[in-house]
């Protein structure tokens, strides 16, 4: 008992330790708020300005793929319009680094050779045509100057409207700082989530019993849409590739001790196994009580809805091996758990 004691003191640390982060990065954000920083007509560039845009006038525009190039971020553009009564493409890309508003993409045009077999890639002449400059005031709306050596084009300004998005892609318009609470949650729960995954790995080796290799495949799928919000809000991924090893050193020591209190038995792999699920319930109650960014909040009501099921999941398990009744582990979770455990399982979204 006393190693279970022991167990949610280095929780609590855990927890104290990511309460303080939270309350700096509140400061800096209210410092930079004072400031005015967030003050800025347009928003980041970001994975999420990928799409199909109106350029000038419905039936000429631009496609944008924010596209990752030797592991950087690149801005391709494909603009179809007209001259003369002939359709004309013009491709462009640029690298660029996150955090950046407006961005100068080289554009050409291409000529030479022929359709589908009469095509011969020695015969391609690609023309230097000139620049298209864009940024987005939002994440709807845009602007593009252009400024062409062809005195044919010349140059000017085109409004961007937003015909579509990528599927499952979203944009968001407000200021990411850096250092903020929404890119130090999502950094600790890739790990956490890792954390779980691992533990679970760990378990069905030593156990082989399906329901921790089901989890984890389920914990995979939670580290997968918290890198998918990493993209989003420019945040490197620094967890490690390898299993057991973690970036967070109170994450390294949680899984340690997590893996220790679950060598002795199956009945203490299951108890530990719960421990995570509910340490994962509340940091996520805790992250998300400090962010408002939707797509982040969604994402965390999706993965705290994966943790009650897998808590319910190792909670039977335990009573059905045991015969005992199970005992929250983090006592301040006691009325929200017991609920937990008292309702069915959930549908918790793709
Ligand atoms: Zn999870
Ligand atoms: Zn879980």
């Amino acid at each position: 008992m006393t190693f279970v004691i022991l167990e949610n003191t280095k929780l609590e640390h855990t927890y104290i330790k990511v309460i303080i982060m939270k309350k700096v990065s509140q400061i800096l954000l209210f410092t930079s708020l004072l400031l005015g920083f967030t003050a800025n007509a347009n928003i980041q560039l970001q994975p999420g300005v990928s799409g199909a845009w109106i350029a000038g006038a419905s039936g000429q525009g631009i496609f944008v793929n924010i596209a990752r190039v030797n592991d950087q971020p690149n801005f391709v553009v494909a603009w179809y319009g007209y001259l003369n009564g002939e359709q004309i493409w013009l491709v462009g890309a640029q690298t660029f680094e996150y955090g950046i508003e407006t961005l100068t993409v080289p554009m050409s045009i291409t000529s030479g050779t022929g359709w589908d077999t009469s095509f011969v890639e020695s015969d391609v002449v690609i023309t230097e045509w000139g620049t298209v400059t864009i940024d987005f005031s939002d994440c709807n709306v845009g602007t593009m100057q252009y400024s062409s050596n062809d005195s044919n084009y010349g140059s000017g300004s085109m409004a961007l409207i937003r015909l579509s998005n990528t599927d499952g892609l979203s944009c968001h318009e407000e200021q990411v700082a850096q250092g903020s609470i929404e890119q130090q949650s999502l950094a600790f729960m890739r790990e956490e989530e890792k954390m779980a995954r691992d533990v679970y790995l760990k378990f069905n080796r030593d156990y082989g019993q399906t329901v921790f290799s089901n989890i984890a495949s389920s914990e995979q799928t939670h580290m997968d849409a918290v890198l998918n919000l990493m993209n989003i809000y420019n945040v490197d991924d620094t967890s490690t590739g390898v299993e057991g090893t973690f970036n967070n050193s109170e994450l390294q020591d949680l899984y340690d001790a997590l893996i220790e209190m679950g060598s002795t038995s199956l009945e203490d792999a299951y108890l530990a196994s719960a421990l995570i699920e509910e340490t994962d319930i509340r940091d996520l109650d805790e992250f998300s009580a400090g962010i408002t960014a939707t797509d982040i909040l969604a994402t965390y009501e999706k993965l705290n809805c994966g943790s009650r099921n897998h808590l319910r999941s190792y909670v039977s398990k335990y009573e059905q091996l045991t015969g005992n009744t199970y005992q929250v582990q983090i006592p301040e979770l006691a009325t929200q758990v017991a609920e937990i455990l008292s309702s069915g399982n959930e549908q918790c979204g793709r």
